[in-house]
């Protein structure tokens, strides 16, 4: 059976219409958080923390998370987007503490170095790459390297452990999470403005495989492979995990049956009874010293209007443009990757015993970026039936045509993709798949192209609107990951609070 889903995009194009019954109902409410997502909860989480609870968030979605989410069937959870998170940089005091909070962080050892929930971090064995016919372990590729590959993989890994640690003149990471606290240095700041392709044939790599890695971690993070993504960027991935928050040099990461799901729920506490689900907000504006919210009742097929004092806008941009006036022009130049994620219940998963199934699992040169097992995290290792969730990221020179022709294809034309990436590992996998449920997120993540992530129209879309209209997002950070959408939560609070301590 194959089942078809994904962000509810006919709900969002209703923006472009408007075509919602006037408001009957009106709240007033001091503060309100626009989108559900990481940002809006962190948001939230803040407010909470500044002792704030006079706050309402509005999520169009019937859930809250948004690329936080998670599905379930009847043998296990499995993420419908994020699925971990790194092990935070140990000056991320602030992440430190919510990670401490939720007992993911247990204590600190005689180090001062945080002790990590055992529990919560992948389990061995944790990666392993299909590559030249085995499984290997890891997702670098070793077996079966030429000599001059393996020099270029020790040169490449070095300069990126150089620019892990180097900082500029500014005293300041030139890499660094999140990051708006990098260095300026005007010469590592160049580097945004060449793909990160440019990058390694101007500093003579050649090497396919490590070509391919790369790609492969472009992609992970930016949906966008080597060719499209900013170089500046493309290093930040290898450089701005400093991997100081444990003594090893530990690559595991913390992650769950739901993804970041896990994450996201934690977070889900403090909008308790201050949350209105399902409800699509469609104009955002400034009248008479406040911020007047439309939003429509997705299952009352009413509208209503909010009056707030301030407004976090944690929704994304390419949203934004059509609940705001005069954004279109600046939004032009954010872009988003779109993903496809294919959640697979198999009856059996033959194995290879030297290297047997792993939390991740990639597959050199295939066209998506391999796949997930759910179960892995389960302290319950006999599996009736295997839950695995493939990736797929559209990397492509032009996005928005790539999504639309993605929204032409059917069910039958995804599963024969999935299938077919994935045969070239386990050519049996299509007879010992029960089940197949295929997501797709058309705007998925925002894509640092070159030129993005320190260009103007990022700067001008973050800038507030008359100290009422405050924007928090991932796709304002440029970069589309977990501890940029829990910073951008807070600081948008911390703005409006700081604002309103210089008001008074
Ligand atoms: C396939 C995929 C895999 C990923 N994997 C990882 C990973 O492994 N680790 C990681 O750290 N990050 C990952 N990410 C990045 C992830 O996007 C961020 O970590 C984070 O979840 C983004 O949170 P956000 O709040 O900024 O944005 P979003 O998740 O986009 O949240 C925005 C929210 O606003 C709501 N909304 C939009 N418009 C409206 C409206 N008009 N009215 C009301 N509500 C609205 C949306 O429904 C959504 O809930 C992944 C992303 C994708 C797409």
């Amino acid at each position: 059976m194959i089942r078809l889903s994904g962000t509810n995009h006919l709900l969002g194009h209703r923006l472009w219409i408007k075509d919602f019954p006037k408001p009957t109902a009106q709240i007033q409410i001091p503060y309100l958080i626009i989108g559900g997502g990481i940002s809006g909860l962190s948001a939230a989480r803040q407010f909470h923390k500044k002792g704030i609870s006079d706050f309402l968030l509005l999520e169009m979605a019937d859930h809250l998370g948004g690329n936080s989410s998670n599905g379930q069937n009847k043998y296990s959870k499995y993420p419908l987007g994020a699925h971990y998170l790194p092990l935070p940089n140990f000056e991320d005091k602030e992440l430190l503490h919510f990670l401490e909070e939720e007992k993911i962080i247990l204590g600190y050892n005689e180090k001062g170095l945080p002790v990590f929930d055992e529990l919560q971090l992948t389990f061995a064995p944790d990666e392993r790459l299909f590559y030249k016919n085995n499984w290997q372990d890891g997702v670098v590729p070793k077996e079966g390297n030429s000599v001059e590959d393996d020099k270029e993989f020790i040169r490449f890994f070095k300069e990126m452990d150089a620019f892990r640690t180097a900082k500029g003149v500014d005293l300041k990471y030139l890499f660094d999470l999140p990051i708006r606290l990098s260095s300026a240095d005007k010469s590592t700041r160049d580097l945004d403005k060449i793909t990160m392709k440019k990058w390694f044939e101007n500093n003579n790599f050649r090497s396919k495989p490590l070509f391919n890695y790369i790609d492969y971690c472009c992609k992970d993070d930016f949906g966008l492979g080597i060719e499209f993504v900013s170089a500046w960027a493309g290093i930040h991935y290898f450089a701005g995990r400093k991997q100081d928050s444990v003594t090893d040099k530990n690559e595991s990461v913390l992650t769950w049956p739901e993804g970041n799901a896990r994450l996201a729920s934690h977070l889900k506490k403090y909008t308790e009874k201050k949350t209105l689900k399902n409800h699509l907000v469609y104009e955002v504006k400034v009248e008479n010293n406040k911020v007047v919210a439309k939003a429509f009742d997705d299952v009352k097929k009413v509208s209503i209007e909010i009056i707030a004092e301030k407004v976090i806008m944690a929704t994304p941009q390419f949203v934004n443009q059509y609940l705001i006036k005069n954004r279109k022009e600046f939004t032009k130049a954010f872009h988003y990757t779109p993903w496809l994620l294919a959640t697979l219940t198999v009856n059996d998963l033959p194995d290879n015993f030297s290297f047997p199934l792993s939390w991740d699992n990639v597959i050199y040169d295939a066209k998506g970026l391999g796949y997930v097992y759910a179960q892995h995290q389960t302290l319950n290792q006999v599996q009736e039936k295997k839950v695995i969730t493939y990736y797929y990221s559209f990397s492509s020179g032009d996005l928005k045509k790539t999504r639309k022709e993605i929204y032409k294809k059917d069910k039958e034309y995804w599963k024969q993709v999935v299938f077919d990436d994935l045969k070239i590992a386990h050519p049996d996998i299509e007879e010992y798949t029960e089940e197949m449920e295929v997501f797709i997120l058309g705007h998925g993540m925002i894509s640092p192209v070159p030129d993005f992530i320190f260009g103007k129209a990022k700067e001008n879309a973050a800038k507030n609107i008359e100290n009422r209209i405050f924007f928090a997002h991932t796709d304002l950070s440029g970069i589309s990951i977990f501890e940029e959408a829990f910073h951008q939560g807070i600081n948008a609070v911390n703005q409006i609070l700081n604002d309103a301590a210089l008001d008074s």
